[in-house]
């Protein structure tokens, strides 16, 4: 079977300072990919290259056997890792959602009734009707990312994108965004990235984990890659990884221990 998403050789730069360097991962359709990394290691930037946002400075990565070319990227959602969004844009969340879907309409983006349902139907699926007509910067932050969710599926994607959406959220509200992701994923048969810290939470739905630091340090079922002698040199510090009854559980940076 042909990957869904092909990475070969990657390397990718600002300017002069390298943020990616020889890449290499298969993802295939209906995978769940969790991408993990310290800040700074390139996670954001490995999502920017499939979408297209970002072009190697090396190496090639194929989408659906085909070229990153605009046909491949409205195949893709995309949910931005926060602060990426302006949320002093005056637009209620009904109308940001919609966005997700202009770049299927026509050249006039007019939003036809049939797009308004895809919409209304979209933000009952992840929660959040109820708030169709607030302003986006009132939003909660779990709320805030159910819409960003929305609008990033609205666009019926074969491959959704996430970076960091529970990062700064209670566990409540981490739980909430997991399990949507895990039932989008099993309903639709989603190919989904999903780049977190929290491991933890996430590994019992993972197909694959991938350890980046600029370079892809492990690659693999969670099982096989959360190894301590892995993540102490991705993290270059004090990291535990304990047996649980199920999978192994990685405690990062416990100063009390030290
Ligand atoms: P992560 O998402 O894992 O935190 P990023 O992909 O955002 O990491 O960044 C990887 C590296 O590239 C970092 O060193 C970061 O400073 C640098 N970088 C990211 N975006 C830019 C940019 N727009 N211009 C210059 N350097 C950038
Ligand atoms: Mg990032």
């Amino acid at each position: 079977m042909e990957p869904v998403i092909q990475i070969k050789k990657l390397n990718a730069s600002y300017n002069s300072e390298v943020a990616l360097q020889d890449i290499n991962m298969e993802i295939y359709k209906g995978e769940f990919i969790g991408i993990l990394g310290p800040n700074g290691s390139g996670k954001t930037t490995l999502l920017k290259a499939v979408l297209g946002l970002i072009s190697p400075a090396q190496g090639e990565i194929r989408l659906f056997g085909g070229p990153v070319d605009s046909a491949a990227r409205k195949r893709m959602g995309y949910v931005p890792q926060k602060g990426s969004i302006d949320l002093t844009f005056p637009v209620r969340v009904f109308d940001a959602v919609m966005m997700g879907r202009y770049p299927l309409m026509g050249l006039f983006r007019y939003p036809s009734r049939s797009d308004r349902i895809v919409v209304e139907e979209v933000l009952k699926g992840v929660d959040a009707w109820h708030l169709k007509d607030k302003p986006i910067g009132e939003l909660s932050g779990g709320e805030a990312q159910r819409v960003w969710i929305a609008r990033a599926l609205v666009s019926d994607p074969e491959i959704l994108l996430l970076d960091e959406p529970t990062t700064g959220l209670d566990v409540m509200s981490q739980g909430q965004i997991i399990d949507l992701v895990h039932r989008i994923h099993e309903g639709k048969g989603l190919t989904v990235l999903y780049v977190t810290h929290e491991v933890n939470n996430v590994s019992c739905y993972l197909d694959k984990v991938a350890y980046l630091k600029k370079t892809l340090y492990a690659y693999g079922h969670p099982n096989d890659v959360i190894k301590v002698e892995t993540l102490r040199e991705v993290y270059a510090g004090e990291v535990e990884v304990i047996q649980g009854v199920d999978r192994p559980l990685v405690v990062v940076g416990d100063h009390c221990h030290v």
